[in-house]
């Protein structure tokens, strides 16, 4: 009887643990928070809220999210607030069906969709980035393709898709990912790539950490200037060769702590 009751009790908490394993795939339903996330996550993502705003990426609108660094179906978001005045008070843990664990009437925002579906499709992503960056918007709607002109945006060689919200719904909308379903055609199109234009309305930039994805949406921006006026100015353009971009992105790889360093010290006291 005794090893009766002791298999039960094994086997009752490897069920237990079968059912801990299953809530933290994607796609299926869970309840209670991760835990706590790293302080210095937390500080990093109010960061990149503050740094994206003053380099010209994040108005009013747009969200900077970061993945959990317990457990990686859930990921971390200000509520529904304009970026620039996010403070760590404001960050909700989110599951990646973009739902709030605890949101205790805090508004989240209307295209959280994004961010969940993304990290679902992609495991290697731990920061994603929304903006209206304006320089992009003309790439969105043009068909003239964004290309890296220079090596500070190498990450752009391969192809930067555009997405449109009207084939995704299969008609007109308020150009709102608001839906999962439009966060998963979103994802899909974004694919393995580290940006994804949204016709007529901004872009979405991943990466594996909040520095990198700061950095890429920094220079995303930065590209599409240059190169709109590289356009205006006629003739040809020289973009970065697939070759000349793979060496550059490497050598530059290493250096994403220097800028991210800068641009948070010249938050000041923030
Ligand atoms: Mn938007």
């Amino acid at each position: 009887m005794t090893m009766v009751t002791r298999r039960g009790f094994v086997a009752g908490a490897v069920a237990a643990l079968g059912t801990r394993l299953a809530a933290s795939r994607p796609g299926t339903a869970q309840t209670g928070s991760a835990g706590p996330p790293d302080p210095q996550l937390v500080e990093d993502l109010v960061a990149a809220n503050h740094i994206l705003v003053d380099q010209g990426v994040l108005d009013g609108y747009g969200h900077v999210s970061a993945r959990h660094d317990r457990d990686p179906a859930r990921f971390l978001m200000s509520r529904s607030i304009a970026p620039e005045l996010v403070t760590a008070a404001d960050v909700l843990e989110y599951d990646l069906e973009s739902e709030p664990v605890a949101a205790a009437g805090r508004t989240s925002y209307l295209e959280r969709f994004i961010h969940g579906a993304i990290y679902r499709a992609r495991p290697d992503v731990r920061a994603i980035v929304h903006s209206h960056s304006p320089s992009v918007i003309p790439f969105g709607v043009t068909g003239v393709p964004l290309r890296p002109l220079y090596h500070m945006s190498a990450f752009l060689s391969g192809g930067v898709p555009v997405w449109d919200i009207r084939a995704a719904a299969g008609g007109d909308t308020d150009m709102l990912v608001r839906t999962q379903a439009l966060g998963r055609a979103l994802a899909q199109t974004l694919g393995t790539r580290p940006v994804v234009l949204m016709r007529g309305h901004g872009v979405v930039v991943v990466g594996t950490s909040l520095p990198q994805v700061v950095f890429r949406s920094v220079y995303t921006e930065v590209n599409a200037r240059l190169q709109g006026q590289a356009l205006a100015l006629g003739g040809g353009v020289t973009y970065l060769s697939p070759e000349e971009a793979t060496r550059a992105e490497a050598s530059i790889a290493g250096t994403l702590g220097r800028p991210w360093d800068l641009w948070k010290r010249k938050l000041g006291g923030r």
